[in-house]
């Protein structure tokens, strides 16, 4: 019998330490999409703050003056509704399944109590990085830290805010 070093013994429960240490590293502050971002921003001629511990989720990006807030969220590991958010692994499926919507749920959650601190969130997805989309995301940018209310999650500027409650 052929035995390959690529195959699997068996199926795992949790993924190796390897793997964690490689997916704890990925998650890590600073990522390529968060820096993508700071350096659009930046080149914009805005100027932030980064990882205000002190709010809850850590937001990625902070303007305090302007009371708005910018998390980068990667679509696999946040659970966006998109193609490379589905993009489930084929190993341990459940265990990330169930890992992403406990991300889900505290994104959440930190989204909530943000609000109710009067802060304008933005997320920026992963998916919105492609060089091609960069114009769409420099008015995105700007429509959300030059207007007085912003939606989540904002579709393009066309669509009017939601009213402040
Ligand atoms: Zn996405």
């Amino acid at each position: 019998m052929l035995t390959s070093p690529m195959t699997p013994k068996k199926p795992e429960s949790a993924p190796s330490a390897e793997r964690s240490r490689i997916m704890r590293a990925v998650r890590s502050v600073n990522t390529r999409p968060e820096m993508t971002v700071r350096r659009l921003l930046h080149a914009m001629g805005y100027r932030y703050r980064l990882h205000r511990r002190d709010l809850p989720g850590a937001p990625d990006i902070v303007f305090p003056g302007r009371r708005k807030l910018i998390f980068v969220h990667g679509c696999f590991w946040h659970g966006h509704d998109c193609a490379r958010g589905a993009r489930a692994p084929a190993a341990n499926a459940d265990y990330w399944r169930s890992k992403i919507a406990r991300n889900v749920a505290r994104d959440a959650d930190h989204l909530a109590a943000l609000r109710l601190a009067g802060w304008d969130v933005l997320i920026v997805w992963e998916c919105q990085l492609k060089v091609r989309e960069r114009p769409a995301l420099t008015a995105l940018l700007r429509d959300f830290l030059e207007d007085a209310t912003t939606p989540v999650d904002a579709p393009p500027a066309t669509a009017p805010a939601a009213l402040p409650e």
